[in-house]
């Protein structure tokens, strides 16, 4: 390969597109860019600094002072922020609960979102101009807004859907281990609500133009991320 690829993959909530677009990204020896986790760690910093997550321009102030340092490599992705001057990784913190019912209203701020987009538009930038050693120019990057506003220019746009009863049952095996009553009920939040309300701002149910809808209601996780690939070796005539 010799020019930069560039893969955006948009889908809801327990889609697998973390996971399917990490291991796309591996097989293909490019970058990887978790988007959804950049959002989680400006809400750690806001819920850190007690910011009042109802008032969009505090939220949107306080964002603009949080420096983020993003790990692409798809072997280990990171997210880590500069908190009083020491650099404090945050790859765990992120996932907690309480970032995870408050990230939304983080992500719903215009400003926030703004301020994101250029950092993301930067990290795709330098995952294709200047690749970390052994990797090859380019990147897989995942989110809600990925083919529409971040890379609408990407060489491949996916979105990745699945039925939401697979979804959640999907998400209660990963968070807790089972997909019994109990623990459907317990993630159906993080997962229904989370996207009712993220849909207010991002669209990622319906492919955009141009953009490739892959469902893998009826797959496997390996058969996921083959679907996936063949997309991208469709779209790039093999040069992938
Ligand atoms: O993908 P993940 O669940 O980690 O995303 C966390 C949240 O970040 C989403 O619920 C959404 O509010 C926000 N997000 C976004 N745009 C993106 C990625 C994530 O608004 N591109």
């Amino acid at each position: 390969m010799t020019t930069a690829l560039v893969v955006a993959v948009d889908g809801p909530s327990g889609s697998g597109k973390s996971s399917v677009s990490r291991a796309t990204a591996r097989a293909l020896g490019v970058a990887f860019l978790d988007t959804g986790a950049m959002y989680r760690a400006v809400t750690w910093a806001a819920l850190r600094a007690g910011v009042d997550l109802a008032d969009a321009d505090a939220v949107a102030r306080h964002v603009r002072t949080v420096a983020l340092v993003v790990g692409t490599d798809p072997a280990a992705p990171t997210v880590a922020a500069v908190v009083e001057g020491v650099e404090t990784d945050l790859t765990e913190a992120v996932r907690t609960a309480e970032v995870t019912a408050n990230v939304s209203a983080v992500a719903s701020v215009p400003a926030v979102r703004a301020d994101l987009v250029l950092r993301q538009r930067a990290l795709i930038e330098s995952a294709c101009l200047a690749p970390a050693a052994g990797r090859e120019p380019g990147i897989v990057a995942e989110g809600r807004d990925i083919t529409t506003v971040v890379a609408p220019e990407a060489d491949v746009r996916v979105l990745l859907t699945a039925d939401e009863s697979v979804r959640l049952a999907r998400r209660a095996h990963q968070d807790l281990g089972a997909a019994d009553a109990a623990a459907l009920e317990a993630t159906r939040d993080a997962i229904v609500e989370r996207d009712r309300v993220d849909s207010r701002t991002t669209s990622f149910t319906t492919a955009a133009d141009g953009v490739v809808t892959v469902d893998s209601t009826h797959l496997d996780f390996d058969g996921t991320v083959a679907a996936v690939l063949e997309v991208v070796a469709r779209a790039t005539g093999g040069r992938a």
